[in-house]
């Protein structure tokens, strides 16, 4: 176990740990953060609902209608 080293990003500049807050892009702390990582409740629920609204997933590529295509 070494403490140096590793994933561990902390120890270069003493700061505690920070991570950005994937919705609105502040830093914001990890540690004894109950809504990371987001740094407030509000971005991880318009988070969630972003999630809910599909808006995440892939899009698909739909042929297009009404049409045969090949001329
Ligand atoms: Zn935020």
């Amino acid at each position: 176990m070494s403490e140096a080293g590793g994933n561990g990003r902390r120890g270069r500049t003493g700061l505690p740990l920070r991570v950005k807050c994937p919705q609105c892009g502040q830093p914001t702390a990890y540690e004894g953060n109950p809504w990371r990582p987001f740094c407030s409740e509000r971005c991880k629920l318009i988070d969630l609902g972003e999630w809910a609204e599909g808006r995440y997933a892939i899009p698909a590529e739909e042929p297009p209608e009404g049409g045969e295509g090949e001329t």
